[in-house]
């Protein structure tokens, strides 16, 4: 069964596509099979895959409304190994529509039933927000991976997330955990991107991830290539940030499976 992380921060740009496209190609260069599935109707993790959000016939959006089996709208991307479920813009007005039907928490998990065991990892981009697109994916999730920017208001907001993960945990689903928090754009030579780092590490011992992503200037150019920073620039020192951080998730696995075999 496939491990289904998703990546969540209603605070506006602070690395969750970037992180949720690198650590699908890192994860599929790793031999995982990996889907990325774009919920965000900015469809910044799709272009930056080097897919294009059309509006289609068949599309995310049809699925969460039911209309559409999931099978239909799972594509290739350039990286062996990864598929996405593209983001579209019709996805956009899913809140709305979904507000009255019955379940609307629990669409994408139920869509996602019949294919999770056909992935070892099925990544979650979300929105910048705390709607309804977003509850849809923590609720199909297990693990929730929450990206922070190294910047004077990062751990703003937080709060508000934790709560929100709080209350899925307590009516909705039960089993979600937070797999980690990853402190993004990281600038060494900057005093503020010490002390965030160092805060964040204070206020949530052993939930940060070792790998710290940099700020870099290839992991922003890439998007606008519709590559991964795998494709773009292996050697960078973001690519390095990305492949230590999906060796880190993956050992986490590997560790949970020996405690459990114990
Ligand atoms: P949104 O909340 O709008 O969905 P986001 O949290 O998904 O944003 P990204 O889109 O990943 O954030 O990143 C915001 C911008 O910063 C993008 O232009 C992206 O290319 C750039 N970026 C992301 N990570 C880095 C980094 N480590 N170094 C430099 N630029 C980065
Ligand atoms: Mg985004």
């Amino acid at each position: 069964m496939a491990r289904i992380i998703c990546i969540c921060n209603q605070k506006g740009g602070v690395g969750k596509s970037a992180t949720a496209i690198n650590l699908a190609s890192y994860l599929a260069a790793m031999s995982r099979s990996v889907l990325l599935i774009d919920t965000d109707p900015q469809a910044n993790a799709t272009s930056g895959m080097g897919i294009k959000a059309k509006r289609e016939a068949e599309n995310l959006y049809h699925t969460l409304l039911g209309q559409i089996c999931i099978d239909n709208i799972i594509r290739k991307t350039k990286i062996f190994g990864c598929d996405i479920i593209p983001s579209c813009p019709d996805l956009a007005g899913t809140t709305v529509e979904l507000i009255e039907a019955d379940q609307r928490e629990f669409r994408l998990k139920k869509s996602l039933e019949s294919i999770k065991s056909q992935y070892d990892y099925i990544l979650i981009d979300c929105p910048p927000s705390l709607d309804l697109l977003t509850i849809n994916g923590l609720v199909a999730a297990k693990e929730v991976l929450i990206p922070v920017q190294c910047e004077y208001y990062a751990l703003e907001g937080l709060s508000q997330l934790l709560n929100t993960i709080d209350l899925v945990k307590e009516n909705l689903q039960e089993n979600l955990e937070i797999l980690g928090i990853v402190l993004t754009m990281f600038d060494r030579r900057n005093r503020l991107s010490h002390q965030v780092a160092k805060e964040v590490r204070r206020h949530f011992p052993g939930k940060v991830f070792e790998a710290v992503i940099p700020r870099s200037v290839s992991l922003a150019e890439a998007p606008s290539f519709g590559q991964s920073i795998l494709q773009y620039a292996p050697e960078s020192k973001g690519a390095k940030a990305y492949r230590l951080l999906a060796k880190e998730i993956i050992e986490l696995e590997e560790k949970r499976k020996v405690n459990f075999s114990i």
